[in-house]
């Protein structure tokens, strides 16, 4: 079996991913710092597998403990690279914090893979890059625009530095696959989003809303120019966007990738906050309790992805309505209470 190190493999994607890469017949191991996850996640990696997964409980921005893991695990065949920060607010608040961890860890994590002849990497990037996009759907040659936050920012530039990597001729192959909004969870409901406090994403908020642990959801403006006045995203599955990677793995390892590709990961269609909204309450029958109130700063009105290139080249789709992935949320937030007891 292929090794695949999954830094942030005990994270909210990368455990969805580790649990793909098994079911295709791949040997994850995870490197995790658990800055922004819990234990519990290893737990319901290996209630879902039946087995557990090596986890190396490491920083990835420290380039010697890297080393001791590629020299204790021999013959990695890639690399996913999920490690990061990801909340938009607290990067405006401490950028250094976040250029450090997610630039960091890419520049560490390259120059232990050139050393050890790793050469396949998969980069979790975001349909951030993308900016305010002048048309829609965005494809891949949309052009990438100045990022409204720090977090944007790191993306924008780990985009660049992975460029500049395959510019230089080095052997490291990349595909940088750009997220859309992820939401979901394992259809097991043993793992999950598992955010910390409260929530800044829709979905957790939605179901920590209708679970009592919040009061009420405020939907960030509803003057928007769209059909109702809310913000349209492109919500994608996250077990659709776990496998994802494995396709992007596939097509490293088969030596068919260019040095650097780019792909769109989201469904192809676009939804309102309100039309999420009424998806959650008919996929679980529960009734929301929500408001409108103003726009959120830095919020993009409308973005969702053109994903022909993800079809036709890594053989990419989806297979989650919006209901189902909102039914798996539920199910997820109801093991959640009926595990722990969450604030
Ligand atoms: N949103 C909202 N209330 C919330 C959280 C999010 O109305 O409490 C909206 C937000 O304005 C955006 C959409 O839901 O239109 C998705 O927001 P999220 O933070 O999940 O993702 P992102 O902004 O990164 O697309």
């Amino acid at each position: 079996m292929k090794k695949i190190l999954v830094t942030g493999g005990a994270g909210y994607i990368g455990s969805h991913t580790v649990v793909e890469l098994v079911e295709a017949g791949y040997e994850p191991i995870i490197i995790d710092n658990f800055s922004n996850t819990e234990e519990r996640s290893l737990q319901g990696i290996a209630d879902i597998l039946g087995r557990e997964v090596i986890c190396h409980r490491i920083d990835c921005t420290d380039a010697a403990a890297l080393r001791q893991v590629f020299e204790q695990e021999t013959g990695i065949a890639g690399v996913i690279h999920f490690a990061a920060y990801k909340a938009v607010g607290e990067s405006v608040a401490e950028p250094l914090k976040y250029y450090h961890n997610n630039v960091g860890s890419l520049v560490a994590l390259l120059q232990v893979m050139e050393e050890f002849k790793v050469d396949k990497l998969v980069f979790s990037s975001s349909c951030t890059v993308y900016g305010i996009p002048a048309e829609l759907p965005v494809t891949e040659q949309t052009p990438v625009q100045k990022a409204n936050s720090p977090y944007g920012n790191t993306k924008k530039i780990c985009e660049e530095i992975l460029t500049d990597l395959a510019t230089s001729g080095s052997d490291i192959h990349t595909i940088a696959l750009r997220y859309f909004n992820p939401i979901g969870a394992h259809p097991s409901a043993k793992i999950g989003e598992l955010p910390l406090g409260v929530p800044n994403n829709l979905v957790p908020f939605i179901t920590q809303t209708a679970a009592g642990i919040r009061q009420e959801l405020t939907i960030f403006g509803d003057d928007y120019d769209t059909q109702d006045g809310t913000c349209i995203r492109d919500y994608v599955h996250v077990v659709d966007l776990a496998k994802a990677h494995v396709v992007a793995i596939d097509r490293l390892l088969s030596g068919k990738a260019d040095n650097i590709e780019f792909f769109n990961v989201g469904t192809g269609t676009g939804n309102t906050v309100l039309e999420a909204v009424q998806a959650f309450e008919r996929a679980t029958g529960e009734k929301l309790n929500y408001k409108i109130g103003p726009r959120r700063p830095g919020d993009v009105p409308k973005i969702y992805a053109d994903v022909t290139k993800a079809t036709e080249e890594l053989g990419f789709k989806t297979t989650s309505t919006l209901e189902e992935a909102m039914k798996s949320a539920w199910d997820w937030q109801m093991h959640l209470q009926n595990t722990s007891e969450q604030v």
